[in-house]
């Protein structure tokens, strides 16, 4: 499994590398797979999502960049991971939020991020519209929808 080659890597060789480009090839020839795409936002029906990225940068200082979709997030206090987790210290101080990519899809319409249909039942503030692949304003009834309805979901 890719992921145990990342055990071969050590902190150090993060080092000499100057600007994220750098980091983004050596991530791309060790860890080939590891990361799966980038979006530039997460959909309006979801806005503690940005919300949470929002904080996190501002308690990092920095300004929001991109969503970074990986295959695996590792624990904070994995041992075994203190080189993933560098790499993912450089991505969130830069202003990235990393995420795993199976917990979220992208809106067929504006490619802006949703959270994938198994995500969308665990998720902590739990929305009052049912899921769906779309944001509410880019799918076609929604265009022609005048007052938002507010369901109550119980
Ligand atoms: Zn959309």
């Amino acid at each position: 499994m890719f992921i145990d080659s990342t055990l071969n890597c050590k902190v150090s060789d993060l080092a000499g590398l100057r600007d994220l480009k750098e980091v983004l090839d050596f991530l791309e020839k060790h860890l080939n797979g590891w990361i799966v795409g980038f979006s530039n936002r997460f959909s309006d029906d979801y806005p503690h999502l940005t919300c949470t990225w929002v904080e996190t940068c501002k308690s990092l200082r920095c300004n929001p960049a991109q969503i970074m979709l990986v295959s695996y997030v590792p624990h904070k206090n994995d041992d075994k991971r203190v080189f993933l987790n560098s790499v993912c210290d450089i991505f969130s101080q830069s202003g990235f939020s990393i995420r795993r990519y199976t917990e979220f899809v992208a809106c067929s319409v504006c490619k802006s991020l949703l959270p994938s249909k198994k995500a969308f039942s665990k998720l902590s503030v739990r929305p009052p519209f049912p899921w769906s692949n779309m944001c509410r304003h880019c799918a076609p009834e929604g265009k022609n929808q005048k007052k938002t309805k507010i369901e109550i979901v119980d």
